[in-house]
């Protein structure tokens, strides 16, 4: 069973309720410092005021806890959507209860509600059932746009799908999902796969995933030194996992069996310490010293993994080539960020950190998509299935079913 999206689906005069994931970044006095996901979804807000829906929004914001904290109110938040849709959004003052519902039963079409951060409530990260009934009492319509967090079971992303009379998914998650399939499921190919990022652990699904399906397999960034390691190689005081040393070998033998091109670093910038102002030089991968540390691709490994991906038709890239973060140890990231932004291909950047080198660097809008979601998009390069999206999809199938009864 496909997803229903918003734009197939009958809103006008309804009460649409749509997640969206406005976990946006903070300072300490409260001020939005990034608002790309607020902007990422005004395409759907929009679609549902030009519809003539009631829009009611639903987000969390950091780790409260279950509890009311008021440091992460939604109130930043009502105020900037309210600027960048150039209309007015009443914040409410709680996410359920009795004045919860006597707003929303006040609004007319083309009102904007956003409701109190969800994670106040214990019952949003439990997935608990009471709470989504709660929510769910909101809303006529439930739209799922919040990519970002579809790899949670989260109340409001899961159990409140079997408590609204019509579900579908928003514009972003379209999107989101439309790219990932042109870029993994149906790609135009040579495919190129850049993992980077500081722990194997995190990614040791993702490369065993994608070595079954890229034609090229280019790793850099802190994962590199325990796959180094596991081949003998000294790597000083680099970053390592000891206890993945096996399963670093267990994928090199699943790249050899599919015979797919694996790049690693042949060069590194090393440093005396874990410090912007340390001692640095750059070595071959067979001359790390003992007592530093490689904290980032060197200048012949950024010649190398660039005339790689040369010839990719799809290039799909997760994680820093080194420790971004400090200038000293950029300079690799940012000079595979311009191969790939310059590359003729389609280019599909995800995960986090990614996401802020590209922001960065200023290079957003050369390439071809970047994703809003770090886990959801590691989940789905792991070749899982996100439970946000399977719940839309038997919720869909669900009323289909009911129907034709
Ligand atoms: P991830 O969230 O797994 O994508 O990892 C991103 C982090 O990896 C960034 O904060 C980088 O500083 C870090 N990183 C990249 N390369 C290295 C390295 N060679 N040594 C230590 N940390 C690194």
């Amino acid at each position: 069973m496909d997803i229903r999206y918003i734009d197939e689906m009958d809103i006008k005069g309804k009460r649409v309720l749509i997640r969206v994931d406005f976990n946006v970044p903070l300072d300490p006095d409260g001020n939005i410092t990034d608002d790309t996901r607020i902007r990422a979804v005004l395409p759907t807000i929009n679609y549902a005021l030009d519809e003539g829906a009631k829009v009611i929004l639903a987000s969390h914001l950091g780790r409260p806890k279950g509890k009311k904290v008021p440091q992460l109110s939604m109130a930043p938040v009502a105020k900037r959507l309210s600027r960048l849709l150039g209309k007015e959004v009443v914040l409410a003052p709680d996410v359920i209860g009795e004045e919860v519902k006597r707003i929303v039963d006040s609004m007319k079409p083309g009102d904007v509600v956003l409701l109190e951060n969800l994670r106040f409530y214990p019952g949003e990260e439990s997935n608990d059932e009471d709470f989504a009934r709660e929510l769910a009492s909101l809303a006529d319509v439930y739209i799922n746009d919040a990519f970002a967090t579809a790899h949670r079971s989260h109340a409001s992303n899961v159990a409140i799908t079997r408590f609204v009379k019509e579900c579908g998914a928003g514009l972003l998650m379209r999107k989101e999902i439309t790219y990932f399939e042109k870029a993994i499921e149906e790609p135009m190919r040579p495919l190129v796969a850049i993992v980077g990022g500081a722990k194997i652990s995190d990614k040791i699904g993702v490369l065993g995933s994608l070595s079954q399906k890229v034609d090229k397999l280019i790793v850099g960034g802190g994962l590199v030194f325990t796959f180094l390691k596991a081949l003998g190689y000294e790597i000083g005081k680099s970053i390592v996992e000891d206890s993945m040393l096996e399963k670093a070998l267990e994928v090199l033998d699943r790249i050899k069996e599919r015979k797919i091109k694996f790049y690693l670093p042949v060069d590194f910038v090393v440093a005396d310490r874990f410090d912007p102002a340390a001692e640095t030089k750059v070595v071959t991968y067979q001359e790390i010293p003992k007592d530093w540390m490689a904290l980032d691709i060197g200048p012949a490994t950024t010649t190398l993994f660039g005339e790689a991906i040369q010839n990719a038709k799809t290039i799909i890239w997760n994680g820093p080539m080194g420790v971004f973060e400090m200038d000293a140890f950029s300079r690799g990231t940012y000079a595979m960020l311009s191969h790939v932004a310059n590359a003729y291909a389609l280019t599909i950047v995800g995960g986090g950190d990614t996401d802020v080198a590209v922001h960065r660097a200023g290079e957003l809008a050369k390439m071809s998509y970047v994703s809003t979601g770090g886990g959801a998009f590691l989940s789905l390069l792991e070749g899982k299935e996100l439970p946000a999206i399977t719940a839309l999809k038997s919720c869909s199938k669900s009323k289909e079913e009911v129907s034709s009864l």
